[in-house]
């Protein structure tokens, strides 16, 4: 029979797709998976409202098979089929959906800036292998097709044989080439791996006749290989199921099967939200940094499915920076992928979710917080500088989100206190929020400039980690209460006579405060009498906005 050719620009895109759409040749798998399952979907929904059809849930599943000899790769599925027309307009001229354009030559080139959405996940078969046979057959017709092709050259169509509806997908997978391997495609460990990574939960069963070894029965000590029909995927995610059904196990066990962390995560929120924008998710605050958190190579980010088919590992876009502790997935019937669904096509419906999901984390953070004190200071105790960032980055934008999940060491009883315990508990006369900025808590202690705030019974809070004042800086006030260094010039609590006795310490003693001054010049700008000091002789302090700690860090930093 004569070869059909595909129509020319469908030969240059396929091509172009095959070498650079796809970033990853294993999602193959993926897409001739997930097309499996949609034609079962097809005949299952057909069969709901038709009583003319009569299914069993077991005449639903996707079957791989391996033939290691000649090389082929099956797929076996009991949807609807496609008849000779379907394979025509559906398998052969690729962007059936006649959005089928380009911008413009040169950016054909990069399959990223095609405009439209259309199905071409079938041909990233030709990744991987380099003949593809499709045999089919209809639901409510007595013929069969069989359709192949190698590739960009074209494919042909003639009859055959098949006793059931349904399609089966051969792949003849590619040979090794000096560069890449493909055997790997033929394995069965390889491929359930794949499963289960991007099609745990198709909703169908798929199976794979998977070896297994067993003691002979008549030789003892001897074993013989059987096979067995297994089931790979998981079919039901548990963000499908409901909360109720759920124990605090259930989702650790979820965390570590997908690896999010080695530790156990402190606390989980299961959202079902169908809102604006329908979506799953499940999202865990872990306990402990990993090693790498606080580098660069550390990369943020959510897993995303669309309808229960992996689409990304990690989607940095659902979270901020400030939360890029969180792990977790996100599942959604609405985003709108793109050819590849490497990519979405419109990020509207992710930036709904991202908000929604940043609410969220705040809002379990808050409780915690409120609820588990403990916890929340393990928590703090790991990520606690990542939220100090927060505040920190992009000009203070997201302090609300932020200031009331911070916690500073108090000089009462040296616990961590959140700014709105410490702001309850001030008494009237005090104006400003104090804290102290150093090394420890130890040496904060041991500050001089302490001891006048102390004594009028003010709490301090101690900032020892570099971030504290720079982020301090951003949150300027909390509920009305500015932030005062104890180093600062003015501390609003010098009592008033101090004024004059200073000014005739300064004049009876002019000659040695000019001796100091002349000892020190070029590393104070003013030596004067203080207004504050109670046991100790002396002490630095600071005009205006950057303080002696704040510049310490500056002059660390690499210019
Ligand atoms: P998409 O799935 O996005 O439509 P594909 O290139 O993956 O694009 O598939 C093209 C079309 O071929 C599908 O829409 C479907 O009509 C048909 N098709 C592919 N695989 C099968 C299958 N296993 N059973 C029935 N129809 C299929
Ligand atoms: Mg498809």
């Amino acid at each position: 029979m004569a070869k059909q050719q595909f129509k020319a620009e469908s030969k240059r895109l396929l091509e172009m797709m095959i070498n650079s759409i796809y970033t990853q040749r294993e999602i193959f798998l993926r897409e001739l998976i997930s097309n499996s399952s949609d034609a079962i979907d097809k005949i299952y929904y057909k069969a709901l409202t038709d009583d003319g059809l009569v299914f069993n849930k077991d005449d639903y599943f996707i079957k791989l098979t391996i033939d290691k000899e000649n090389r082929a790769l099956t797929i076996t599925d009991t949807g609807i089929g496609m008849t000779k027309e379907d394979l025509e307009n559906n398998l052969g001229i690729i962007a059936n959906s006649g959005s089928f354009a380009f911008k413009n030559e040169n950016e054909a080139k990069d399959g990223h800036n095609i405009i439209g959405q259309f199905g071409v996940g079938f041909y990233s078969a030709f990744m991987v292998a380099d003949k593809v046979t499709v045999l089919s057959r209809a639901l409510g017709s007595d013929e069969a097709y069989k359709w192949e092709s190698t590739g960009a050259d074209g494919y042909s169509i003639e009859p055959a044989d098949k006793e059931t509806v349904g399609t089966e997908i051969i792949l003849t997978i590619k040979e090794n080439t000096e560069d890449d391997s493909y055997d790997e495609y033929l394995e069965e460990y390889r491929l359930k791996s794949i499963i289960k990574k991007y099609s745990d939960f198709i909703r169908y069963p798929i199976k794979m006749d998977v070896t297994g070894h067993r003691p002979k029965e008549d030789a003892e000590g001897e074993f013989e290989e059987y096979k067995e029909e297994q089931t790979v995927n998981s079919m039901v995610p548990i963000w499908r199921k409901n909360k109720s059904e759920l124990t605090d196990e259930d989702y650790h066990n979820f965390y570590m099967e997908k690896r999010y962390g080695f530790d156990k995560p402190i606390s989980h929120i299961h959202i079902k939200a169908d809102g604006a924008v329908v979506y799953n998710a499940i999202l865990f605050i872990p306990e402990k940094t990993p090693f790498d958190y606080y580098t660069k190579e550390y990369e943020k980010g959510l897993e995303l499915y669309s309808n229960g088919v992996l689409i990304m590992d990690k989607c940095g876009d659902l979270l901020p920076d400030y939360f890029s502790f969180v792990k977790g997935m996100v599942d959604s019937e609405d985003l709108s992928l793109n050819i590849s669904r490497e990519l979405l096509q419109h990020d509207r419906q992710l930036k709904l979710i991202a908000k929604n999901i940043q609410s969220k984390i705040k809002s379990q953070l808050q409780s915690l917080l409120k609820d588990d004190r403990e916890k929340y200071e393990n928590f703090y105790e790991s990520f606690g500088r990542q939220l100090k960032f927060g505040v920190y980055n992009d000009y203070g934008m997201n302090k609300d989100v932020l200031q009331d999940l911070l916690l500073f060491t108090s000089s009462k009883e040296k616990k961590l206190v959140s700014l709105d315990e410490y702001v309850s508990r001030m008494p009237e006369d005090q104006k400003y929020i104090y804290y102290a900025a150093g090394e420890s808590v130890e040496r904060l202690e041991k500050l001089p400039q302490c001891e006048l705030v102390a004594d009028k019974g003010f709490e301090i809070l101690y900032f020892t980690d570099d971030i504290d004042e720079f982020a301090i800086k951003m949150i300027l006030n909390y509920k009305e209460k500015e932030f005062k260094n104890v180093s600062s010039g003015d501390l609003g609590i010098e009592p008033d006579e101090k004024d004059e006795e200073a000014k005739n310490e300064e004049n009876d003693n002019k000659e040695l405060f000019e001796h100091l001054s002349s000892l020190l010049s070029g590393k104070v700008v003013k030596v004067k009498a203080s207004k504050r000091l109670k046991s100790h002789p002396v002490c630095l302090s600071t005009e205006g906005e950057v303080t002696i700690e704040m510049e310490k860090v500056l002059n660390a930093m690499p210019s």
